[in-house]
């Protein structure tokens, strides 16, 4: 009968459903452990000036080195850490290594090193959970602090959909940003803001995902000048992500997009004076990582 059937497939969907949330523990699990035991590390992607390739500052971006996995990659564990609190404790361990890790390196900098202009900094993703937790603000001072680092250095990076999902983020925007930490809007292209809410953002940078820079359809490179110069106009920075070739740099300049960052300049990698090796728009013959690893 019907009615039998219909049971049978409550079964199996429970099987599965069961299985899921067994998996999902099982790597809440896995990433806490990984904290105390010191598997994640992050790597370091320089953004670059599209004039001539100057280093601005550096994304960190974190990776685990779990037992029996090797290198891990975000996407597989940044979603369900991001499905509990314990974002909140991955995104505090990222702010205290990124900050520390970045200090340490600029006192190493001569003045030699140091480019004209304004100076290098580091930049930080955030899940919207962690930027609506009662502590975020805590924790980004306490990072500060630790790392004796300026305020002004630090760059948090959050997507356009973290103030339409989680309104309990935006007074906490506003005193990071009162504190004197920079804003950025990443992923910008892939979520719903329009270009007329980019007056509203309450944000230093806009980064353009590659999606929208790297793509071929007709117009795409029309709707990025028009990115561009919206950004401008409400004070934005812009930057584009995923630069691969040397003839979107040069889209990049013919729009006045300001930086970029990319494989071409370089890819992520374990070690932060990467940016002092950068040859103008050449992709160095750098040891870092390939698609894959
Ligand atoms: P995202 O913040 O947009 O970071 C840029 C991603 O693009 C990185 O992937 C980077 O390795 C990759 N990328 C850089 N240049 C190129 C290029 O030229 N071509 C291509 N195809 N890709 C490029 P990754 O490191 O795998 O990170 C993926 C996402 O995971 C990040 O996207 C970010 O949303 C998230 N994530 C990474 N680190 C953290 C973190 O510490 N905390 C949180 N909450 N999220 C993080
Ligand atoms: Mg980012
Ligand atoms: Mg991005
Ligand atoms: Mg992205």
């Amino acid at each position: 009968r019907a009615k039998s059937a219909g049971r049978g497939r409550v079964e199996v969907f429970d099987e599965a459903l069961r299985r899921q949330l067994d998996e999902r523990a099982e790597l809440e699990e896995a990433i806490r452990e990984g904290l105390a035991a010191g598997e994640f590390l992050l790597h370091y992607q320089p953004v670059v000036r599209v004039d001539g390739a100057t280093l601005e500052g550096y994304e960190a971006l974190v990776r685990w080195n779990r037992p029996g996995h090797g290198l891990t990659m975000p996407d597989s564990f940044i979603p369900t850490a991001e499905k509990s609190t314990l974002i909140c404790h991955l995104g505090r361990w990222v702010l205290g290594e990124a900050t520390l890790r970045f200090a340490r390196w600029l006192q190493t900098r001569t003045m030699d090193d140091e480019e004209p202009g304004s100076p290098v900094t580091i930049a930080v993703n955030i899940s919207g959970r962690h930027l609506a937790a009662a502590s975020i603000v805590t924790d980004v001072k306490n990072a500060l602090r630790a790392a004796q680092l300026p305020p002004e250095l630090l760059v948090l990076e959050i997507t356009e959909t973290v103030l339409i999902d989680e309104p309990a983020a935006a007074p906490h925007l506003r005193a990071l940003r009162e504190l004197g930490v920079k804003i950025s809007i990443d992923d910008f292209g892939t979520g719903y803001t329009s270009i007329g809410q980019l007056q509203f953002l309450n944000a230093d940078t806009l980064k353009i995902d590659k999606s929208l820079v790297g793509s071929q359809r007709p117009g795409a490179a029309e709707l990025v000048e028009l990115v561009v110069r919206a950004a401008h106009a409400f004070g934005l920075s812009v930057i584009a992500e995923g630069i691969e070739h040397e003839e979107q740099v040069l889209a990049l300049q013919r729009v006045g997009c300001d930086s970029a960052q990319g494989y071409l300049f370089a890819r992520p990698q374990e070690s932060l004076d990467v940016g002092r090796d950068l040859v103008p728009r050449r992709s160095p013959p750098s040891a870092g990582e390939r698609p894959g690893d």
